[in-house]
């Protein structure tokens, strides 16, 4: 099978299973060639939706959590996201399709990481700006953003991500150390955020801090 019918056939079964509620992120889904994010190694597994290996201890996301984080932080067109934990680049490019001519800004603590997922994304035409460094400080040259996400766990969000969504914003973030859950925060007018889980997850660490 090419990689064009594996990739429609696994964003097909990601449709069925009802999990996502904007068709924005299977459009998405369907346009990023995950297999260009995945080691040479590990391609012929690219469109199963499962998480593989990205070299430095660190795992490439399963497409249906991609999926789910995207969907939970309600892009729209033109919105700036903050994410942390860029790995290879996958989940930047899908958030990207998902918020066209808006911008992704992504930090990443591993520097060869973040150097090999600049480097990817430029090559696909994405447009990302990546950061290496410690996350949990966000990024507040480019603050306020429309959404923040986090692609490694934390027992508790840090208060500068807090600070650096707009209201009417949204947080998703695995938190917890050994069990992790979803949460899909949402900034009141106030500063304060309304919090709900979105089941159990299984994410790397947050490193540094
Ligand atoms: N979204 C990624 C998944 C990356 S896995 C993808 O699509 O490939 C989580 C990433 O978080 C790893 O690359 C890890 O190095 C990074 N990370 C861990 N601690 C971090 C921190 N404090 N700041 C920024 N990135 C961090």
């Amino acid at each position: 099978m090419n990689n064009e019918t594996a990739r429609e056939r696994l964003v097909n079964g990601l449709e069925r299973s009802k999990r996502l509620q904007r068709e924005s992120v299977l459009d998405s889904l369907r346009a990023v060639p995950r297999h260009e994010f995945v080691p040479e190694r590990y391609r012929e597994w690219a469109y199963e939706d499962r998480p593989l290996p990205i070299g430095h201890d660190q795992t490439i996301s399963a497409p249906h959590m991609v999926a789910i984080m995207t969907d939970r932080l309600v892009l729209s067109q033109g919105d700036r996201v903050l994410e942390i934990g860029t790995g290879c680049g996958y989940h930047a490019a899908v958030v990207a399709e998902t918020i066209d001519a808006g911008t992704v800004y992504s930090v990443e603590y591993v520097p060869e990481l973040a150097q090999s997922a600049r480097e990817r994304l430029d090559r696909l035409g994405y447009d990302v700006h990546i950061k290496a460094g410690d996350g949990h400080n966000g990024w507040p040259e480019h603050a306020p953003y429309d959404g923040v996400y986090l692609t490694c766990a934390i027992p508790e969000l840090p208060e500068a991500l807090i600070e650096q969504v707009v209201p009417g914003g949204r947080i998703v973030a695995p938190i917890g150390e050994q069990t992790q859950k979803l949460l899909v925060a949402e900034k009141r007018a106030d500063g304060s955020l309304s919090r709900r889980i979105d089941g159990r997850v299984q994410f790397v660490p947050m490193r540094g801090g």
